[in-house]
């Protein structure tokens, strides 16, 4: 049976640092305050850089946790994608780090003069337990101002945000009660995986599938090993599927079966063949779970957050640890 192999890069990001203002219900990283501070390096930013480049990756988006929480560290990084010659799609932010018009507009030309010309704000009921959307407004208003283009995300919720408190935060409670609880249950439908502390949040409100009929469907799993939309990240994970981790010099052939297991019993066998390797140590099932990768992520959950086993391949850790 063949290995698992990552073999060239499209289309992705990097996470320059897990550690963020807010602990959103949907985080897909599962970033939260308790991170430690760790931010990307440069020399860990011009070792991923070389490596992208080399693999066939010569545009990239930046991503955390809050990419803006540690702005000379964002600098830097942004001068080493210059200096490597990788074009920056964009970068996303919640918009906590907003203080005042100065202080921004003085951010997003530095920004600009690095080659940044779109900034990702994120706008949802899950950031906005957390950030009043006033910064938001306050931000899309100083990118305006600079002359950044701003991608909206979700622009869809703009206006269903915008009928609340605007100077306020607001609970997930008070968006059931607002706009009742569909609202929020509709969403992984459009836009959420039940990854990260997704599957947490969403196993309490939505209806489970029988772990039965979740295996009878899930075959082999070869997603992490399509490159459409991966990331690396300040530790130099590549992360396919976040949590499944590639060393950055293991990318380009077929993975080892002895430091990749996991990847390599997903891949070939699927999340049935995990489940039975998680249950020989001890697991016990759940009667039903959200999806195939629900499943996953709490197979994972239990070798590395409850077992604590050290692995290359299970990484990083917090992502675990900090659901
Ligand atoms: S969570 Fe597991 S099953 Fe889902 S894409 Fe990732 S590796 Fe595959």
């Amino acid at each position: 049976m063949q290995n698992p192999q990552v073999k060239h890069l499209y289309s992705g990001g990097v996470i320059t640092n897990y550690y963020c203002s807010s602990k959103c219900k949907h985080c897909s990283v599962a970033s939260s305050p308790s991170w430690a501070k760790d931010y990307m390096t440069r020399e860990m930013a011009r070792k991923i850089l070389r490596r992208m480049r080399g693999m066939g990756c010569d545009s990239i988006h930046v991503g955390g946790g809050e990419p803006m929480l540690n702005f000379e560290g964002l600098k830097a990084f942004l001068e080493e994608a210059r200096d490597a010659g990788i074009m920056i799609e964009y970068i996303e932010s919640n918009s906590s780090w907003y203080r005042d018009e100065a202080d921004a507009l003085q951010k997003l030309h530095t920004l600009q003069a690095l080659g940044v010309d779109t900034l990702l704000i994120s706008m949802s009921p899950f950031h906005n337990e957390y950030i009043p959307f006033q910064k938001v407004h306050d931000v899309m208003a100083a990118c305006r101002k600079a002359g950044m283009r701003v991608f909206p995300w979700i622009s869809e919720y703009f206006g269903d945000i915008n009928q609340l408190d605007v100077c306020k935060t607001h609970t997930l409670a008070e968006y059931d009660a607002h706009f009742g609880r569909r609202f929020i249950d509709d969403m992984p439908r459009q836009w959420i995986g039940f990854t990260g502390r997704a599957a947490q949040f969403y196993k309490t409100r939505l209806a489970l599938t029988p772990l039965s009929q979740i295996l009878k469907k899930a075959g082999p799993c070869h997603k992490p090993y399509q490159t459409g939309h991966f990331h690396i990240d300040l530790y130099g994970n590549y992360l396919g599927c976040q949590g499944l981790a590639i060393a950055l010099e293991d990318l380009g052939k077929p993975l080892d079966e002895e430091k990749y297991p996991y990847s390599t019993l997903l891949y070939q066998k699927g999340v049935g063949a995990l489940l039975e390797a998680a249950q020989a140590k001890g697991y016990q099932p759940e009667k039903g779970y959200l999806s195939a990768c629900h499943l996953c992520i709490e197979l994972r959950r239990f070798l590395s957050g409850q077992l604590g086993e050290e692995s290359r391949e299970l990484q990083p850790t917090g992502y675990y640890t900090k659901v």
